[in-house]
């Protein structure tokens, strides 16, 4: 068990510190100082806030992706002992840093597989926000973890919700349904889309994230990588997950079991519970965040999404229907698709456009290695490039 380290000790690994999940999951370090330890830090090119973080957490080891950013960050700061990596190497040697008990996945995109896989073939607890490792590879990770005697908890939201409501119960399973905010475009007519900026998509209802997770939240197609995501990380069928739109965001997941009974997991919208509960599992630590206030929050709604408006939900679903290499083209073309929106190149609506002229000039077919599904996202990227610029 991960507290035989040390005194009760959790030894924890942040990849992709600097962002979004890794600060939230540095925050609940620092309030859980008693129980966690940050042993290595990985960030891209935020190498201000990095420092901050290595003179707070003194990790032993740090990678800087960026390469330019590296050398202006050993320029820039004396930290005696500590070890500096670099690249994706720099990744894969921090996933399975030997002194890690838990490694947490921020990566953002399909760059998080690898390091997923070097931490579960180390049997660490890998806690898992990264959700492309799943999305492109699923049967492959979890197949590993089997093997290696890694566990796999997810830091979504919905799945951590689905973790908690299952509790071990996974033969008595009906349905498992996850809930979605339903963006910042939900009330939105198919006319009033055409002319949504980026700064709207920014405007998240509920959760303040990064761009990447941001544009997906809107054009709904996070949830179908969550269906995804939720099929391997729990082994049920794709008939077996559904999804309603619920913007309160009270409800995090819904679990139908056998008996006809349903469990609902709830909580305030805050990335830090999700986090927590992956640190410390099978525990509860006490925490600093309030529990959610159901009578303040008013009528909690619940319908079915929208599948004419936001198309790229649909298109999730066949990718995960069609399976092999669909899914991780489906990802790259999008992680292309939403910079280029960023980039003013394209419209919202052109995102599902990309996403679906790229697949057809696609070959779905098996993706059973790594390697396959590497090379399926890099010709996805080459595609959605392609289909970019005739649009644009
Ligand atoms: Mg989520």
């Amino acid at each position: 068990m991960i507290y035989a380290k040390g005194l009760g000790m959790t030894n924890v690994v942040v990849l992709g510190s600097t962002g979004s999940i890794g600060r939230n999951c540095l925050s609940v370090v620092r309030d859980n100082a008693s129980r966690f330890r940050v042993v290595g830090l990985a960030a891209g090119s935020n190498i201000d806030l990095l420092a901050e973080q290595v003179r707070e957490f003194a990790p032993g080891v740090v990678a800087v992706g960026d390469a330019r950013a590296r050398e202006e960050f050993s320029r820039r700061n004396a930290f005696p002992g500590l070890v500096l990596l670099g690249g994706e190497e720099g990744l894969r040697e921090l996933s399975s840093l030997r002194t890690a008990d838990v490694v947490v996945n921020g990566l953002v995109g399909a760059c998080g597989l690898v390091p997923t896989l070097a931490a579960v073939k180390e049997g660490k607890r890998v806690a898992l926000a990264n959700k492309e490792s799943i999305v492109l590879a699923g049967e492959i990770v979890m197949k590993a973890a089997a093997e290696h005697g890694a566990t796999v908890l997810p830091v979504d939201s919905e799945h951590s919700g689905v973790h908690q409501c299952l509790s071990g119960r996974d033969g008595q399973v009906r349905r498992i349904v996850l809930t979605a905010s339903g963006g910042p475009f939900l009330g939105k007519s198919a006319d009033e889309l055409l002319r949504v900026t980026p700064k709207d998509v920014m405007r998240h209802p509920v959760w303040k994230m990064g761009r990447r997770i941001c544009a997906d939240s809107a054009t709904l197609l996070n949830k179908g990588f969550e269906v995804m995501e939720a099929r391997w990380l729990f082994g049920v069928g794709l008939a077996e997950i559904g999804v309603l739109i619920h913007p309160q965001c009270a409800v995090h997941a819904l679990v139908e079991f056998t008996d006809g009974t349903t469990l609902a997991q709830i909580s305030v919208p805050d990335m830090r519970i999700p986090i927590l509960y992956a640190l410390s599992y099978p525990d509860r630590l006490a925490g600093t965040l309030p529990a959610c206030d159901l009578s303040s929050v008013g009528p909690l709604v619940f319908s079915e999404p929208d599948l004419s408006r936001f198309p790229c939900l649909r298109l999730a679903y066949s990718a995960a229907a069609e399976g092999g290499r669909r899914p991780a083209q489906l990802n790259a073309a999008d992680e292309v698709a939403v910079r280029a929106f960023f980039d003013g190149r394209i419209r919202f609506v052109d995102i599902a456009v990309v996403l679906e002229r790229s697949l057809t000039l696609l070959d779905a077919g098996p993706a059973d290695s790594v390697e396959i599904i590497l090379e399926a996202d890099a010709e996805a990227r080459e595609a959605a490039s392609r289909v970019i610029s005739e649009l644009s």
